[in-house]
């Protein structure tokens, strides 16, 4: 009898960012391996007393590997936790390929990736209609994982609205990648630190000063940095400015009733 394998996004750290599904997986699980550098271990609550629990972050996905398959030779049921959402720079794809390879079942559930988490910890809209319509999740270029088509200067050229994983560590390179790609300047910058952990910072800024910003606050590991238009907190002003416009007695009734027909293909 062979088990299975659940890979399950735990969320961006707050435990209760965790789905439902997840939730009721990791209760269920023989094994528990999560990555204990990203996920809260808030989560090990959630499993069953009796269940073995892995941190994952001083393992090898060799060693990794080999725990899981053997659960699974003896029919047990495993939680494969990742931090966030799987399917983001979470090595889900090689691990993928063995379970194929080895005939062991598996199952997907997805999770609250970080990028939706900073977005809310800075109570931006990622998609601000007018300002930025596409999003790219990227990270810095690393010698063996980015093909060669993906230059940051080339996604920078976009002028979208930018989530960069991996990345703070190298914040001035990315930054004249950025300028070089055509971001000018003045270009809104927010760094998350640990989003929805306890020890959670924000430092928002511009391309000009968020390396500066970034290495007086150290951050060298376990933060986003979003970039673009729609991340400018003057936005709101904007807004409000346009809205009084477009409500004002000047405008139609027709008009409002148009308005509100296209947004609706909207959520
Ligand atoms: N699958 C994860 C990403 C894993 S890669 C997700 O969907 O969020 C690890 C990188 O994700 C970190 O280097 C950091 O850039 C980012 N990250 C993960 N959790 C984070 C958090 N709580 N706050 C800020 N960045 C985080």
């Amino acid at each position: 009898m062979t088990g299975k394998i659940y890979f399950i996004g735990a969320g961006p750290g707050d435990p209760e960012l965790l789905t439902l599904k997840g939730r009721r997986l990791i209760g269920e699980a023989d094994l528990v391996i999560y990555a204990d550098s990203l996920v809260h271990p808030g989560i090990r609550a959630f499993a069953r007393p009796d269940a073995e629990i892995v941190g994952s972050a001083s393992l090898t996905l060799e060693e990794v590997w080999a725990r899981m398959e053997t659960a699974c030779a003896a029919g047990q049921t495993v939680a494969r936790v990742h931090s966030g959402d799987p399917s983001l720079y979470g090595a889900l794809h090689e691990q993928l390929v063995r379970c194929e390879a080895a005939g062991i079942p598996y199952e997907i559930v997805p999770g609250v990736s970080s990028a939706f988490a900073a977005a809310a910890v800075l109570g931006a809209e990622l998609t601000v209609p007018g300002i930025a319509q596409t999003v790219i999740f990227t990270r810095r270029p690393s010698r063996t994982d980015r093909p060669a088509n993906e230059d940051l200067r080339a996604l920078a050229s976009h002028g979208a609205t930018l989530v960069l994983f991996l990345s703070v560590a190298a914040m001035s390179a990315v930054v004249a990648d950025l300028r070089a790609g055509g971001y000018p300047p003045e270009t809104p910058v927010a760094v998350v630190y640990r989003a929805t952990w306890e020890d959670q910072v924000v430092l928002r800024g511009t391309l000009a000063d968020i390396a500066a910003r970034v290495r007086a606050a150290r951050f060298t590991k376990q933060a986003l940095v979003l970039v673009g238009p729609a991340l400018d907190p003057a936005l709101r002003q904007h807004a409000a400015d346009r809205r009084s416009h477009l409500y004002s007695a000047d405008f139609s009734h027709l008009y409002r009733q148009v308005r509100r027909q296209e947004d609706s293909g909207g959520e």
